[in-house]
C-alpha cells in the first residue's frame, strides 16, 4: 500500500518523500484514514512504530482544509510528557508541513527552561501547539494561550504522562478545551489508570493494535546475562568491547547510578555521557546530539530523560537495571528495532531483580533467553 492511497496532499506526499519513506507502518495505514475522517482514535503504539507521523500528517491534513481565521486560534494540541519527546515532536511537525502553502504557525513549549520567551513565541497566535502539561497550564493561567478552539487534541504516551503525576494538569487543560473536538490517544501499555481516562476522552474510538502480544516489538532480539550485582559494571565494558558496539543505549535506575557509570565507562576509554533530569537542557541535547553523531558510543540515561527520543536505527539498549514499572521496560526497548530494523535488548539481572523480571516477562507474555558470559558467572 502507497502513501498516495490515502488521499493526502501533494505537499505532505512531498515531505515523505522527502524523509526517505516508501511505504507507510501498520500505524500508520490504520491511523491515517481514521483520523482522516475525523474519528477519536485509541493506539496502542510504542516509540519505533512510525505513530508520529501516523498522526501528524492527517492532522496537517485536516488542518489545511479548514480556512485560517485572522487571529490564529489554537487548533491542534498535542501534549507529551518530556522536553525532549515535546520538541522531537516539534520537529516532526516542522518536517511534515514544510511544503505546506500557507504554512501552519507551530510551536512547541516546555518547561525547565524560562516561560517569557516562550510567552513572546505564543503572541499573535500559532495554529499547532506541542507542549507538556504543567507548562501549558502555567501559560492557560497567565492568559498567553487559549485552548477554546482546539479541535484536535493529542494525547503522545499517555501512559507516561500518568506515571509523571500528571493527570491532574491533564485534567484541568481538559475543562479549558471545547467539548467537542477530535481526540487521539497513543500509549504502549494500558493500566487501569488509563483505561479509565481513555473512557472519560474518547468517543467511539477506532482501536488500533491493542493486542497485548504485540506489546514488545518482534525485531527485538531480547536477552538477560545473569550477573552479581558488584560485576555489571564490568560485563558491560566487556560486552561493549568484546562485540565492538558502537552506539549503546543504557538505562539505570538512578541519576546517581548514570553518573558513576558514564564516569566508570570513561575511564574504561569508553566514550560516554549522561542525561537525566538533574542535567541541564544545553548537556541533554549535546549529549544527545554527540550519540546520534557517532561522537559518543554510549548515552547513560534514566527513564524520563529518554521517553519518545528517536535515533534511527538504535542497535544497542542495555538496562543496566530492570526499571521500576514493566511498562517502563517495553518502552525502554523500544528505542531499538524501530520501523523494520533490527535490534538488540539486554537486561543486566543480578538476584535481587529476579521478581521484576518475572513481571516484565507477564507483560511481554515471553521467557527471555537467559546467558552467562564466562568470568562474570552470577554466583
Ligand atoms: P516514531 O515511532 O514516530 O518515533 O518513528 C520512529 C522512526 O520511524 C522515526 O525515525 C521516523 O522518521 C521513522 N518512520 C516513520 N514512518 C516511517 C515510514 N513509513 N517508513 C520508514 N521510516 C519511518
Amino acid at each position: 500500500m502507497p502513501f498516495s492511497s490515502f488521499g493526502l496532499s501533494e505537499d505532505l506526499l512531498q515531505a515523505i518523500n522527502d524523509a526517505g519513506y516508501t511505504t507507510p507502518t501498520p500505524v500508520q495505514i490504520q491511523a491515517i484514514p481514521a483520523i482522516l475522517k475525523g474519528r477519536d482514535l485509541l493506539a496502542a503504539a510504542q516509540t519505533g512504530t512510525g505513530k508520529t507521523a501516523g498522526f501528524i500528517l492527517p492532522i496537517l491534513q485536516r488542518m489545511a482544509q479548514t480556512t485560517f481565521s485572522r487571529n490564529r486560534p489554537l487548533r491542534a494540541l498535542i501534549l507529551t510528557p518530556t522536553r525532549e519527546l515535546a520538541a522531537q515532536v516539534g520537529e516532526s511537525v516542522k518536517k511534515y508541513g514544510a511544503h505546506q502553502n500557507p504554512r501552519l504557525k507551530s510551536e512547541v513549549v516546555f518547561g525547565g527552561v524560562k516561560i517569557n520567551p516562550q510567552m513572546m513565541r505564543l503572541r499573535g497566535g500559532v495554529d499547532l501547539l506541542t507542549a507538556t502539561p504543567g507548562r501549558l497550564l502555567d501559560l492557560v493561567n497567565q492568559n498567553a494561550v487559549r485552548l477554546n478552539k482546539v479541535e484536535i487534541l493529542v494525547l503522545d504516551e499517555a501512559d507516561k504522562m500518568l506515571d509523571m503525576g500528571f493527570i491532574k494538569d491533564i485534567d484541568k487543560l481538559l475543562a479549558f478545551l471545547p467539548k467537542k473536538r477530535q481526540n487521539l490517544l497513543f500509549s504502549a501499555t494500558f493500566s487501569s489508570d488509563i483505561k479509565k481516562l481513555t473512557r472519560d476522552l474518547l468517543v467511539n474510538p477506532v482501536k488500533i493494535n491493542v493486542d497485548p502480544e504485540n506489546i514488545a516489538a518482534e525485531t527485538i532480539d531480547q536477552l538477560v546475562y545473569t550477573v552479581n550485582k558488584t560485576s555489571k559494571t564490568a560485563l558491560l565494558t566487556h560486552l561493549i568491547k568484546t562485540n565492538n558496539w558502537q552506539q549503546v543505549l543504557v538505562f539505570t535506575s538512578s541519576k546517581h547510578g548514570a553518573n558513576r557509570l558514564t564516569e566508570k565507562l570513561n575511564a574504561a576509554r569508553i566514550k560516554a555521557a549522561a542525561i537525566h533530569g538533574n542535567k541541564s537542557q544545553g548537556a541533554r541535547t549535546s549529549a544527545l546530539a554527540g550519540f546520534k553523531s557517532g561522537e559518543i558510543r554510549v548515552l547513560v540515561a534514566t527513564d524520563v530523560a529518554t521517553r519518545g527520543i528517536d535515533i534511527a536505527q538504535l542497535p544497542h539498549v542495555v538496562n543496566f537495571e530492570l526499571p521500576r514499572s514493566s511498562s517502563d521496560y517495553v518502552h525502554r526497548i523500544g528505542r531499538t528495532g524501530r520501523a523494520g530494523q533490527n535490534g538488540q535488548a539486554v537486561s543486566l539481572i543480578s538476584e535481587d531483580e529476579y521478581p521484576a523480571l518475572l513481571l516484565v516477562e507477564k507483560l511481554i507474555g515471553i521467557k527471555i533467553p537467559r546467558e552467562q558470559i564466562s568470568g562474570f558467572e552470577a554466583k
